[in-house]
């Protein structure tokens, strides 16, 4: 029996008594609250549970992604680096800031090629690192590239939640990491997004963009913190006000996720890994294996067939759709938000031939954390199914 695969998991009922809470009272707006808002209390749980010392909730991780370079300060035109494969919202984060995206190559690996990443970083003042369908590109090189250039590394963890690097979370790893809660993530809110950091003069700035207006940064103090109170002191009054604010509906929904998400991350790598082990005992399949110390919190599956040309993977494609289970190839779809190509309100748009190679290959399909191992395997079988159909039964190599 085959799932759908779009349907989200339910609510926890433990946000009901928050949300009723919150109808009653109408107390929607973060800063009403004396302290301990929802936001307030999201924010600080947020922060424990990746170890870091401070996190502001926004609107989307595409806001967090955008606050985070105006925080850093960037001069006008000041060049962002970042991987030529990611979603159209993240460059266009960089355009938000009055940034230039410069885009890098993505090899085959779904991995930022370190070989363009390295050409391209001298003379770019910023860094994303856009975790996309959460693979982890190499951290070590990357990290120690930008910090031998002291160029700031700005990560967005959208989907990369629960994802770790050698033990370390991701999302931790650079000067500030960004997440979101829309639906289409492993915490669902239908919208919202997070950025942590360790950075006291970072998180004021970003505090006070986001639309903490007058004194309600005090809202965001935890505790006695002499270089956060030193920061915000800096920057009152000087700074542009974007209200890129979370709602406390979306925070109490967003903290009712909280305790689930090892499950959902223990659960997505299973399912992950079962339908990638039965997938690849077909001759034309290549699920491209991550890095050594990563370990994935994945939600989605990403996989290649390096014999089919075009029209055999559109047509593999069809197949599976036919029997039920949709697969985008990111190159082949119009439009499709994910293909740089597509990303027309760039000054220059590059022509990155490793990145397109790999964008008319490589498949994705969906697969949620609430799947049973069944249902993984019946997805698994459509997919094999669909390569046979298209490539006829596998031989055995060499005859
Ligand atoms: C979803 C996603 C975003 C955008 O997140 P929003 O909260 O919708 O703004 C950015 N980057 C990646 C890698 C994503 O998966």
């Amino acid at each position: 029996m085959l799932p759908n695969m779009h349907q989200a998991e339910p609510i926890p009922d433990a946000a009901r008594a928050a949300l009723d809470r919150l109808l009653s009272s109408g107390d929607l707006f973060r800063y009403t609250a004396p302290q301990d808002s929802e936001v307030a209390l999201l924010e600080r749980e947020f922060a424990a549970l990746m170890g870091t010392r401070y996190a502001l909730a926004v609107s989307s991780c595409s806001a967090a992604l955008f606050l985070s370079l105006a925080a850093l300060g960037l001069r006008p035109g000041a060049r962002v680096l970042l991987p030529g494969f990611t979603f159209a919202a993240v460059p266009s984060s960089v355009v938000h800031a009055g940034c230039v995206p410069v885009l890098c190559e993505v090899g085959d690996s779904l991995r930022i090629d370190m070989d363009d990443f390295a050409a391209r970083l001298p003379g770019c003042d910023a860094v994303i690192i856009s975790h996309m369908r959460g693979h982890t590109s190499d951290m070590d090189a990357i990290m120690r590239l930008c910090d031998r250039a002291g160029v700031p590394v700005v990560e967005d963890a959208a989907h990369s939640l629960g994802t770790t690097w050698h033990g370390r979370q991701i999302g931790t790893l650079g000067r500030v990491g960004c997440f979101s809660f829309q639906s289409y993530k492993l915490v669902n809110a239908g919208e919202g997004g997070i950025l942590i950091t360790d950075d006291a003069e970072l998180v004021a700035r970003a505090i006070i963009l986001s639309g903490a207006y007058e004194h309600n940064w005090r809202k965001h103090m935890a505790g006695a913190d002499a270089a956060l109170e030193a920061a915000f002191a800096r920057w009152q009054n000087r700074l542009p006000l974007y209200n890129l604010r979370l709602s406390n509906l979306s925070a109490a929904i967003i903290r009712s996720q909280l305790p689930e998400i090892p499950r959902r991350v223990r659960d997505g790598r299973r399912n992950h890994d079962r339908v990638a082990a039965r997938i690849g005992t077909s001759p034309w399949i290549v699920v491209p294996p991550a890095l050594g110390p990563e370990l994935r919190a994945p939600d989605s599956l990403q996989f290649q067939l390096p014999e089919l040309d075009a029209a055999a993977i559109a047509a593999f494609a069809a197949e599976a759709e036919a029997m039920g289970v949709a697969v985008q190839v990111f190159g082949l779809s119009a439009d499709n938000a994910r293909a740089f190509w597509n990303w027309q309100f760039l000054d220059a748009v590059p022509e990155l031939p490793l990145t397109r190679a790999m964008l008319m290959k490589t498949c994705d399909t969906r697969l949620p954390a609430r799947l049973t191992e069944v249902e993984c395997d019946a997805v698994a079988d459509v997919l094999v199914a669909a390569a046979e159909r298209v490539m006829g039964q596998p031989r055995a190599y060499g005859t």
